[in-house]
């Protein structure tokens, strides 16, 4: 850095010539008293301001542009180690200024960073979009895999509480607008599942019914048959309702089995065997010969019959 001290040339570059004055300064600085120590640190650093104070924006740039290169060509040929050591310290310095920051500076800084976020969005192409998009699930999924039980827990909370907060300020478009896709999403969904993927959903869907039911309280229990007895009769069709047997409600210990008796009631017109129960009043059975009018001609039956 001060030129008028540098030895004659006999080093090749600027870092073998300070690697060669370290040690010499390294022992001057060992000797120095503490106001010594202040002092110099003190004339460095006004030497330092001075110096950019002065310097043209030529000058600045170059200089920059030094430190850059610098800069990487450090991070290119540095070590594993060194990279892990140097994005530490970077994430620690970084923590640290987040940690000390004051309201404003940590708006200045969300907002800043919402507008870098936004204007990459922007201007990516396709494949960054498409490529972006899926490191971000891939994140999302990696996290979601390695959350522990009360991280689980408190991401599907806050998403409940997302999706609640945001259904609450909903207007009546959005909702009507959100009810449509949800819909649509289920249509969809039912429309292009398999066969085994339909029978697990009903299968779900009446576990989920009988559940429900299990657990219901006395109210919900009434409110549910009320519920239930309303949907029935606003369903069916009023003439049907007067006259059908409500099949829903028959106690089947309560029906009186029919009987009609034996077939060993003879016709007296054609002698085919009929039921007691079939027997009409006038003890003339119909089903057979209509009452001796129809006239069949001898047969010759099975012996059986
Ligand atoms: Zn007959």
């Amino acid at each position: 850095m001060q030129k008028k001290n540098m030895p004659p040339k006999k080093y090749n570059s600027e870092e073998e010539r300070k690697a060669a004055a370290a040690p010499k300064r390294q022992n001057a600085r060992q000797q120095e008293t503490a106001d010594q120590r202040a002092e110099r640190l003190q004339r460095d650093s006004e030497a330092k301001r001075l110096k950019l104070d002065n310097e043209t924006a030529e000058q600045r740039a170059a200089r920059l542009l030094r430190k850059a290169e610098t800069s990487r060509s450090r991070i290119e040929n540095e070590t594993a180690e060194q990279r892990a050591a140097r994005l530490l310290r970077k994430a620690e310095t970084s923590r640290s200024r987040i940690e000390n920051e004051t309201a404003e500076q940590r708006a200045a800084r969300l907002l800043r960073k919402a507008e870098t976020s936004r204007s990459r969005i922007e201007n990516e192409t396709a494949e960054k979009s498409a490529a972006r998009l899926l490191r971000k699930a891939e994140t999302s999924r990696s996290r979601i895999d390695n959350e522990t039980a009360e991280q689980h827990a408190a991401r599907l909370l806050r998403k409940a509480e997302t999706s609640r907060s945001r259904i609450d300020n909903e207007t009546a478009e959005q909702r009507a607008a959100r009810l449509l896709r949800k819909a649509e999403t289920s249509r969809s969904r039912i429309d292009n599942e398999t066969a085994e993927q339909s029978a697990a959903r009903l299968l779900r869907k009446a576990e989920t019914y009988r559940s429900r039911i299990d657990n219901e309280t006395a109210e919900q229990h009434a409110a549910r048959l009320q519920h239930d007895a309303e949907a029935h009769s606003r369903y069916r069709r009023p003439t049907i309702r007067t006259n059908a047997i409500d099949l829903a409600n028959i106690n089947e210990k309560e029906i009186i089995e029919f009987y009609c008796g034996q077939m060993n009631e003879s016709c007296e017109f054609c002698n085919s065997l009929n039921f007691m129960g079939e027997r009409p009043p006038d003890r003339k059975f119909s089903a057979c010969c209509h009452k001796g009018k129809i006239d069949l001609p001898e047969q010759d039956y099975p012996e059986y019959l």
